[in-house]
C-alpha cells in the first residue's frame, strides 16, 4: 500500500508509527517536540508521526475573547499543523474509535462520506491520546435549541458577529420587547472562558453603541450566572471578588449561587425566579473530556478521563500516552494525595514536553520522567485595559494586570509568526478606532447568489423593497 507521502491516506506503518490523535495544545506541541527530536529517523523514514484532527490548525484558546472582540483576527489565533509540523502525516479527520489491543485508530475524514470507502483504519505502535474537552452541558430545557458555546473560533467569530447584529436589530425594530430581547446577552459559568467573553464583548458593545443614534450602552443588559459563590476561582478569592465589582461597576448584572433552570422559547429563567427574554445565551459552565475517550476502552475516571500515571502513560496499558484536558493526571506538587492536574493551558502545554521526552525515551529504552508543575497562577482579562492576574503569589489588578495579561499570551502564542501578527493588530488597535461590523452573512456565503436566482425570498419580504 502506498505511504502518506505518497498523497494518500497512511498505509502500513513503514517502521514506527507514532499517531497523535487531537491538534490542540497538546497533540500541536508534543507533535512539534517529536518532530525536532527525532528529525533524523523521520529523514530516514524508519519513523512515521501521524497527527489526526478535526480541523488543520490549533486554536489558541486563550485569544477567542480577544477574537469576539475584534482585538485580533481570526486568522490569527489559530496556528496551521501543516506550516509548523512539515516533517509529520496530518490527516483532518476525527478518530471515531480506538482498538488498543490491535492498536488501530478508525477514523472519519471529510472524504469518508465522499468516496464511499469509509473510515480509514490507522495503525500505530505508539499512541498519543490528545483530543482536549468539549462544553459540558446539563439538561436544561431549551439550552440545546438557543445556547452556544465558547471553545472555538467559529463560536467566537460567530457571536461576536451575532451581538452586532443584534444591536442592528433592536435599532431597526419597532417593538420594544423585540428591542428588549435583542439587547440582552446571558452568559453562563464564572470561570475564565465566560467572564472573558463577556467581559471584552460588554467592552466591545459599549463602544459598538457610540455610532448608533439609537442605542445607549447603558440600554445593553448583560448578565452573568454562576452556580457557585464567586468567579474567576484560577485567580484565588480575592482577585475574584475584585472581577465581581468591576464588572458589577460596569453595570453588568453578575448572580452568584445562582442557576439557569430553563431557556424555552428565548426566555431565560434563573434559579433566583427572575426571567429575560433574550435571543443570546452563551454556555461556558465547565468541559467534560471528548466523547472518543469512552470508544477507546482505555481505564476512564469517574468523570470519564483517561487514567494517567504521573509519566503521562494511560494507567495499566502500554504503548498509550494522554496528557491535557482529556487525561486525568496526577499533581505530585499538591497537599493532598490523589489530586489531578487542571484542565488548562499551563498544564497542557508542559505536560506535551514531558509526554514527547518520554515517548523518544521509549523507544530509546531509557527512562521516563514524571511531570511535575506547581500551578504558577492566572491570568485573565476583564475588556481593554481592565483585568487580573495571580502570578507567583503577586496579585495585580486593572491595566498592569491586562498588561501582563497581553504580554503573557504574546509570550505563549505559538510560532514568531503569530507573535509578530499578534503585536501589530494591538499596536494598530492603539492607533485605529476599533472594527463595529458584523460580518455574519459570511456565514451564508450563497445567500445573495440564490436572492439573485429567485431560489429564496428577501428577508423580511419584497414589499418592504
Ligand atoms: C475561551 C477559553 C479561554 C481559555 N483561557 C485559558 C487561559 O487563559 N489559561 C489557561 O491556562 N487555559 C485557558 N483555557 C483552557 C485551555 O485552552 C485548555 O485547557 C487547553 O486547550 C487544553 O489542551 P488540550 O490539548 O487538552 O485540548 P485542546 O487544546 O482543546 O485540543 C484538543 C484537540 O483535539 C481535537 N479532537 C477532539 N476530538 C477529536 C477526535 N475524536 N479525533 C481527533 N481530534 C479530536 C479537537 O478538535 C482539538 O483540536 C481556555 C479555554 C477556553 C475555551
Amino acid at each position: 500500500m502506498a505511504s502518506a507521502s505518497g498523497g494518500t491516506p497512511p498505509g502500513p506503518p513503514p517502521g514506527t508509527r507514532i499517531l497523535v490523535v487531537g491538534g490542540g495544545y497538546v497533540g500541536m506541541y508534543t507533535a512539534l517536540r517529536l518532530q525536532r527530536k527525532l528529525k533524523q529517523r523521520l529523514r530516514s523514514g524508519d519513523t512515521e508521526i501521524v497527527v489526526v484532527a478535526p480541523e488543520p490548525y490549533m486554536t489558541y484558546q486563550p485569544f477567542l475573547p480577544e477574537a469576539a472582540a475584534g482585538s485580533i483576527s481570526p486568522r490569527h489565533v489559530v496556528v496551521p499543523l501543516r506550516h509548523v509540523l512539515p516533517h509529520c502525516t496530518i490527516v483532518i479527520g476525527e478518530a471515531r474509535s480506538i482498538d488498543h489491543t490491535k492498536r488501530t485508530a478508525t477514523v472519519t475524514t471529510l472524504a469518508s462520506g465522499e468516496d464511499g470507502m469509509g473510515a480509514l483504519e490507522i495503525e500505530y505502535d505508539e499512541l498519543v491520546l490528545a483530543p482536549g474537552s468539549v462544553s459540558r452541558t446539563l439538561p436544561v430545557p431549551g439550552l440545546a435549541d438557543h445556547g452556544v458555546g465558547f471553545k472555538t473560533i467559529e463560536e467566537a467569530i460567530g457571536l461576536r458577529n451575532h451581538v452586532i447584529e443584534q444591536m442592528d436589530i433592536a435599532s431597526a425594530t419597532r417593538d420594544p420587547a423585540v428591542r428588549d430581547a435583542a439587547l440582552t446577552f446571558v452568559f453562563v459559568g464564572g470561570g475564565y472562558a465566560g467572564v472573558e467573553a463577556l467581559a471584552e464583548l460588554e467592552d466591545m458593545a459599549r463602544y459598538t453603541a457610540r455610532y448608533y443614534h439609537n442605542i445607549k450602552a447603558e440600554d445593553l443588559k448583560w448578565i452573568l450566572v454562576e452556580a457557585t459563590g464567586r468567579i474567576l476561582p484560577e485567580v484565588g478569592e480575592s482577585l475574584g471578588l475584585y472581577a465581581v465589582r468591576e464588572l458589577r461597576g460596569r453595570n453588568i448584572d453578575v448572580r452568584l449561587d445562582t442557576r439557569l433552570d430553563s431557556c424555552e422559547s428565548r426566555i431565560a429563567v434563573l434559579s433566583d425566579g427572575s426571567r429575560f427574554p433574550t435571543r443570546t445565551l452563551v454556555w461556558t459552565a465547565g468541559v467534560k473530556p471528548a466523547p472518543l475517550l469512552a470508544a477507546t476502552g482505555l481505564p476512564l475516571d469517574e468523570r470519564g478521563r483517561l487514567r494517567c500515571t504521573a509519566r503521562l502513560t494511560v494507567e495499566g496499558t502500554e504503548h498509550a500516552w494522554a496528557a491535557g484536558d482529556a487525561a486525568a493526571v496526577p499533581d505530585l506538587t499538591a497537599a493532598e494525595p490523589g489530586r489531578t492536574t487542571a484542565p488548562n493551558a499551563q498544564h497542557a502545554l508542559r505536560q506535551a514536553k514531558v509526554l514527547a521526552d518520554n515517548v523518544v525515551a521509549a523507544l530509546d529504552g531509557g527512562p521516563l520522567t514524571e511531570y511535575r508543575h506547581s500551578y504558577a497562577g492566572s491570568v485573565a482579562s476583564l475588556g481593554l485595559h481592565k483585568g487580573v492576574a495571580h502570578i507567583y503569589g503577586r496579585r495585580l489588578k486593572g491595566y498592569p494586570a491586562w498588561l501582563i495579561h497581553r504580554m503573557y499570551h504574546l509570550s505563549r502564542v505559538p510560532t514568531f509568526n503569530r507573535k509578530a501578527r499578534v503585536l501589530a493588530e494591538w499596536t494598530l488597535a492603539g492607533l485605529f478606532k476599533r472594527e463595529i461590523v458584523s460580518l455574519g452573512s459570511l456565514e451564508h456565503p450563497r445567500a445573495e447568489f440564490e436572492l439573485a436566482a429567485g431560489r429564496r425570498p428577501r428577508p423580511g419580504g419584497d414589499d418592504c423593497q
